[in-house]
């Protein structure tokens, strides 16, 4: 399932047939009771493809229902070459490279990231990181007024308002972490940083003022710019800072 040509990265049908193949290995079962015997599918023009129908608890539903790409109008196609791309990269991808690769909106891109960075996350005890290992942390708000639409794109807005914040760690090689925080500054930064990451990992984020000081306390220290201006053939992120 390298290839990222395959059918099932370009195709919905493709997708959610794949999906399917996988999901219901033993055949389509009900997500809203469990039911395996008497689930139907419903074919013909007046039904969304892929539509079954429960005659135990009379509920509709696709394979997506009770999955991470459950009710998004992004197409299934693009969320398969989203998940992929990041549980498969060896060097991790970041919510800017993925805006590009799937063209979706940055915005779009990144709510898919946290989407399926939820769905991978790490329960395991221990800090995060090490020696030679890069984690990257990102910060979203969640709230109609975290966003702002200028210079002819999406920008996160900082600390205004009282949109909720949710920090996200994430180790290049999957474990991911999330928290909300009440208002994100350097000392709550700070404050989710050391508690979870270990001091001899390489840090990545965004250029933000208050990863600036949490950021000498690592190993390293890279600051990605994410506002770069579009159709710039030079590479996606600059590397601004790094020591
Ligand atoms: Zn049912």
């Amino acid at each position: 399932m390298c290839d990222l040509t395959n059918e099932i990265f370009t195709n919905e049908t493709a997708a959610r047939e794949y999906l399917e193949a996988n999901r219901w290995e033993d055949g389509p079962f009900c997500p809203h009771c469990g039911e395996t015997e008497k689930v139907q599918r419903l074919n013909g023009e007046k039904h969304r493809p892929g539509l079954h129908q429960c005659n135990s608890c009379r509920k509709q539903f696709t394979v997506t229902v009770g999955t991470l790409f459950e009710r998004s109008k992004v197409p299934l196609n693009k969320w398969l070459l989203a998940t992929h791309l990041l549980s498969s990269s060896k060097k991790g991808m970041s919510t800017h490279q993925l805006h590009r690769m799937l063209g979706v909106t940055y915005k779009t891109a990144w709510f898919m990231t946290h989407r399926i960075r939820e769905a991978m996350k790490d329960n395991r005890p221990g800090p995060m990181g090490g020696g030679g290992k890069i984690v990257e942390a990102d910060e979203t708000y969640i709230g109609s007024t975290g966003w702002v639409f200028t210079h002819g794109r999406w920008h996160k807005k900082r600390g205004t308002g009282d949109a909720k914040a949710i920090v996200s760690l994430v180790e290049r090689d999957g474990r991911a972490r999330s928290f909300h925080v009440d208002r994100v500054n350097s000392k709550t930064i700070r404050n989710v940083l050391v508690t979870n990451v270990s001091r001899e990992s390489d840090l990545m984020t965004d250029e933000a003022q208050f990863y600036k000081r949490v950021g000498e306390e690592f190993k390293g220290h890279q600051s990605v710019n994410h506002t770069r201006k579009p159709n710039n053939s030079a590479p996606a992120a600059s590397v601004l800072a790094s020591k």
